[in-house]
């Protein structure tokens, strides 16, 4: 079932005729492919707002939906469907008119390029520089990018006499449509080289390898992506550059889980030390550091140090270390060995082993429950 058109436009149901077409207007160009080319979901998105505006811009559709829902609509023959009516550009050419897709049409901006880098946890907790290498579409230095054979001339369009875009007329159902496209021959610049140039056989432009450093922020998480703005493939001649991708990839570390800012790691611990108590060392992303077992530590039990995780990406502040004690019963005792733990054990009374832990609290720790 379509959402509430009133919802999908954040008016009320008293709206005007006027606010309803504002409110699609800003949505339409908050949705506009310019403004939101990395948002997957604009163009679904803008159709929704459009079946919503198709809707509420007819006075007869927007009493029949006011009273009947869109279950009448539907009975009444009349449920606005922008699926597969093609390209969103051409969805907002017909709202808006040609052009509404970035004014005048032109050479193309250069298309967005992705590298993915893999580092280890130590890196991506500190912060790195690391070196990503891709084929670039540059521009192409023998011509400068013109497409010309140095020395000779270039000449106005004949396809489209100069201006860089044809028109094509189409029928739709929303009435006749204009639509203005940019030149198949001249690509929108409205001239092309009589002689086109030998390395770039008049395109302008050339794929090289292309080496970058790119700063990788202190705290960054698994398959999040940094974006550099104009890093990406070279535009037609006087057209902008694509952007440039980098997907992080943290390898796993074996001896630390991590969960959002926080690391966890698992410390081995003898029965009678977790008895005892003591000073233990254990690994962090820096080396070792000391951490306090309280006497009569239980199995499973977690030990915090506070600060010793991962940085927060936003965030001064950095995440904690979690250390799980695992409380390991010595096997295959000595003859010695075994007396004093015969010893112990015949020593032990109630008072040694009670708790203030319920049955389920002891059950859970057993299954290896962390949550509190
Ligand atoms: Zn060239
Ligand atoms: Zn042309």
């Amino acid at each position: 079932m379509p959402r509430d058109p009133y919802e999908v436009l954040g008016v009320s149901r008293e709206a005007s005729a006027q606010e309803i077409k504002k409110a699609f207007r800003l949505l339409a160009r908050e949705l506009h492919p310019d403004v939101n080319a990395h948002d997957p979901d604009a163009e679904e998105k803008f159709k929704e707002a459009a079946e919503a505006y198709e809707i509420l811009s007819d006075e007869e559709r927007r009493a029949t939906y006011d009273r009947y829902g869109h279950e009448g609509l539907r009975s009444g023959g009349y449920a606005p469907n922008f699926e597969g009516f093609g390209s969103i550009g051409d969805l907002f050419n017909a709202f808006f008119g040609a052009g509404a897709m970035g004014g005048r049409p032109g050479p193309a901006q250069g298309g967005d390029a992705a590298v993915a880098i893999e580092i280890d946890l130590a890196s991506a907790a500190e912060g790195t520089t690391s070196q990503v290498s891709f084929d670039a579409i540059e521009r192409c230095e023998h011509c400068h990018g013109n497409g010309a054979e140095p020395g000779t001339p270039i000449e106005t369009c004949e396809r489209c006499g100069g201006s860089g875009q044809l028109q094509a007329v189409t029928r739709t159902m929303l009435g006749q449509m204009v639509r203005t496209m940019v030149c198949d021959t001249c690509h929108g610049e409205g001239r092309v080289p009589k002689q086109p140039c030998r390395r770039c056989r008049g395109r302008g432009r050339v794929a090289s390898k292309r080496t970058l450093d790119v700063e990788i922020p202190a705290g960054i998480a698994d398959g999040q992506r940094i974006r550099l703005s104009g890093r990406g493939h070279a535009g037609e001649p006087g057209a902008p550059a694509g952007d440039l991708y980098v997907v992080v990839h943290v390898r796993d570390d074996e001896r630390f889980l991590r969960e959002g800012d926080d690391l966890i790691t698992v410390l081995d611990v003898a029965a009678p030390l977790a008895a005892l108590g003591g000073t233990l060392e254990v690994p962090t992303l820096e080396g070792h550091a000391s951490i306090e077992l309280p006497p009569g530590t239980q199995p499973g039990e977690v030990l915090t140090l506070r600060g010793a995780g991962m940085p927060a990406l936003k965030r001064s502040r950095r995440g904690d270390l979690r250390v799980v004690v695992n409380v390991v019963v010595p096997r295959r005792l000595t003859d010695e060995q075994r007396e004093l733990m015969e010893q112990l054990n015949a020593s032990l009374s109630e008072e040694n082993l009670r708790s203030h832990e319920s049955v389920f609290a002891k059950l859970r720790r057993a299954l290896g429950s962390q949550a509190a």
